[in-house]
């Protein structure tokens, strides 16, 4: 998606709303690989403030994850705000704070940067609802499905020890 800011970045004050739906590739993160199932919806409000362009963003988009519990793929929502300042890099210091975007030109490619708050918006843990009961630690059966036929009284002998010595008998 790119942005054309030749006329915003000309006029101290004004602000302009830009909206892309665009189809996304895969994004890596650590060994998963993560697929949109619907384009990346984005809508910015971009304000000249005189020395910088203040960006105000929404993304709205959805992937397929696995559930970190029952394993389970289903739909994760990504609905989320950010907030970015952007500079024309002519007048940026070298030493200037991160997280300043630096452009160059009257138009250019914001994708890098929507991925990176994309990435920043993938949580550690997937649960496919709230009281996912996940997977039985012995049988391996999706425990949401029903229960299995392991018992909690029914320790593995070799456990056996180890949970006495939690119990402190
Ligand atoms: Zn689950
Ligand atoms: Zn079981």
């Amino acid at each position: 998606m790119k942005v054309n800011i030749a006329q915003l970045r000309r006029t101290e004050g004004a602000s302009e709303t830009y909206r892309f739906s665009e189809s996304f590739p895969s994004l890596q993160l650590g060994n998963e690989d993560y697929f949109f199932q619907v384009p990346v919806d984005v809508q910015a409000d971009v304000t000249n403030t005189g020395k910088s362009l203040l960006v105000k963003g929404k993304v709205f988009s959805i992937i397929n994850v696995n559930c970190s519990r029952c394993l389970k793929e289903y739909p994760f929502h990504l609905d989320f705000e950010f907030e970015d300042e952007w500079q024309p890099a002519e007048f940026a210091e070298p030493d200037e704070e991160e997280g300043a975007f630096l452009f160059d030109k009257d138009e250019f490619c914001i994708d890098n940067r929507i991925s990176e708050h994309i990435l920043l918006h993938i949580p550690m843990k997937f649960m496919c609802s709230e009281d996912c009961k996940g997977l039985c630690p012995k049988c391996g059966a999706d425990r949401n499905q029903g229960s299995c036929a392991c018992t909690d009284g029914d320790i593995d002998p070799r456990l056996e020890i180890l949970f006495q010595w939690n119990k402190g008998v």
